[in-house]
Order: C-alpha cells, then structure tokens, then sequence
C-alpha cells in the first residue's frame, strides 16, 4: 500500500506531516531532515521521498511505502508543486500500465498510490482556493482522505465547526474524497459500529508527537502542555487511532478503488488519448490485427485498381 503524504499549502512549512507518520509507524523517517532557510525555500522545488516501514498488525506484517513531497507549501510556485506530485502519480501508473503490457506480468511490483492524506490547516476556517484547487486537481487520481492538522490547537467546539464547514466546502466544490464503504450486513456489529464511527470522524482530526511522555504512570506518545497532556493514541483527545484503524482495516478496499477507479481512469484516458505507450496486450492483439486487416485491404484496393485500370487500357 502505497501512501501519498502532503502537508498543507501555507507559506510555512510545518503542518506536522512527518510527526504524524512516526506517530503512525512508530518510526522516525527523516532522522536527518534539516529544516530549510528561507533563501533555500525559494529555489526549493516538490522532492518526492519515499520511505518503506514495516508495520505489524495483530500478526500481520504490512509492506507500506509512504511518499513524502517535504517541499510542498515552500515552492513559492504552488502550480510547480501541483505538477511534480501529479506527474509522481501518473509516473507510477504509467509504469503499472507498461509492466502489465510486459512479459513477466505475474511479478509487478506495484507503486501506485492508493491514498493521499491531505493536510488541512487548523488555523484557517475552512478549505482554502489553493486546497479547493489541489483536491480537485488530483481526485480522479488518487483516494484523498482529509485530515485537519494539529488538532490539540483547537477546542472541541472549533473542531467540530471545522469539520463541518470542511465537509460542505467539499460538497459545494464537487471535491471527491475518499468514501468509506459501508459495512456488509453479514459484518459483526463491532466492525459495523466501527465503520460507522470512522465515516462520521471524517475528516479526521489528529495529533502527532515524536515524544514519549509519562500520563497516568504510563509512558505514552504526547505533547506536553502547561495544563496536562495531549494523548496521541487516545481516541478522547483526537482522531489519530480511527485515521490509523481506517488506513489498516481499509487496505485491500484502498487498493482496489485504486484499481478500478483511478487506473481504469488512467488507462482508459491514455487509450482515448491514443498513447501506444503500454496498451493491454489484449488490446494490443486488436490493434495488430486491424493493422493487418487494413494494410490488406489496402494491398486488395490497389490490385483492384491496377486490374481496372489495365481492362480499361486495353479496352482504350
Ligand atoms: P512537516 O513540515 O509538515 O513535516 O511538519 P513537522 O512534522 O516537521 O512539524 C513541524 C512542527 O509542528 C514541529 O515543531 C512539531 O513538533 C509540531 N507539531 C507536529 N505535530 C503537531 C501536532 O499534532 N500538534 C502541534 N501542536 N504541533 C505539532
């Protein structure tokens, strides 16, 4: 499972993306990571990382490849930023496309990315045009799952008014985000009440810290505050447990939306288009005999023409 990381898009960088993902994997990705001055900022354009971390879940190991773009939001250029991270998706679509058309079809390895965690600013109140305009600029893309960044500096009333108006600036946009299936009536309740938790939780408000602290006797991921602690892994103080929950219990459907909606797509886009870059062998097969059939035809027209022409010279 591949995962698209983007911090937000303000002037500053700092949204907490890379906290966030050691929250999630409990590793630290970008040990040497060294914060850019602002001379450097202006020249700076999307690098895309990608990092693998293994991740155990109940015994069951997971593969998970996060792709980070730290630029983003820096670049003054916002539309440079746009075409790097959509170059980066198509990119690996592209070479699905061209691996699956390939000889070894059994073994591809697949880099496409399955879900893009879009960072909201807490501080703004609501979407901004430049959000709206990024969204909608990669939707039929990728999964884009929202998430309003530093939730511990908000109330719980804000949060709650930022969400909504998240929500209905998504609507009133046409933004497509990623939905949730719901829940098979065969499921058992938990899992039932725990999707429906997940879809009301969207988008999910989380809390990140590369810190261990010590709450109730316990050492526990946190931020430290004056008047107490802010718990990571605690679903009372932030949605970071139900964004981690949704991103395990939802792979396989992460994956498969990818498959049939994003690819399909891509794929079919790409054929309109009339790449020949990579099409289906299948399609490929069609396109070589049809090839054939008109070169035949063609051979036919012009002997039919050369015979007439030679009746009519003799008829001359
Ligand atoms: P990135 O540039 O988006 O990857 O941001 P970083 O993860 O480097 O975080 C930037 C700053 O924000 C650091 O000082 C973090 O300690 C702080 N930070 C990260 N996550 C949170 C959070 O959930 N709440 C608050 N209040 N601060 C955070």
């Amino acid at each position: 499972l591949i995962v698209h990381m983007k911090p937000g898009i303000t002037c500053e960088s700092g949204l907490g993306k890379s906290t966030l993902i050691n929250s999630l994997f409990l590793t630290d990705l970008y040990p040497e990571r060294v914060i850019p001055g602002a001379a450097e900022k202006i020249e700076r354009t999307v690098q895309i990382e990608a990092s693998t971390v293994e991740i155990e879940e109940r015994g069951v190991k997971l593969r998970l490849t996060v792709v980070d773009t730290p630029g983003y939001g820096d670049a003054i250029n916002s539309q440079d930023c746009f075409s790097t991270i959509i170059s980066y998706i198509d990119d690996q679509f592209e070479r699905y496309l061209h691996d699956e058309s390939g000889l070894n079809r059994r073994h591809i390895v697949d880099n496409r990315v399955h879900c893009c965690f879009y960072f909201i600013s807490p501080l703004g109140h609501g979407l901004k045009p430049l959000d709206v305009q990024f969204m909608k600029a990669i939707h039929n893309k990728v999964n884009v799952v929202p998430v309003i960044a530093k939730a511990d500096t908000l109330t719980l009333r804000e949060r709650e008014r930022l969400k909504r108006r998240i929500l209905d600036e998504i609507d009133e946009h046409g933004i497509k985000i990623y939905h949730l299936p719901d829940a098979e009536s065969d499921e058992d309740e938990d899992f039932k009440e725990q999707t429906r938790i997940l879809k009301a939780s969207i988008p999910f408000a989380v809390v990140g810290s590369n810190q261990q602290i010590e709450a109730k006797g316990k050492k526990v991921r946190g931020r430290l505050y004056p008047w107490g602690v802010v718990e990571v892994e605690n679903p009372e103080h932030n949605d970071f447990l139900k964004l981690r929950t949704m991103l395990i219990t939802h792979m396989q459907d992460l994956q498969e939306v990818t498959q049939d909606l994003h690819y399909e797509n891509f794929r079919s886009d790409r054929l309109k288009r009339g790449g020949r870059k990579g099409p289906e062998p299948e399609e490929m097969d069609k396109d070589m005999i049809l090839q054939e059939k008109e070169a035949e035809v063609g051979y036919f027209r012009l002997q039919y023409f050369l015979g007439f022409s030679k009746e009519i010279w003799n008829m001359l």
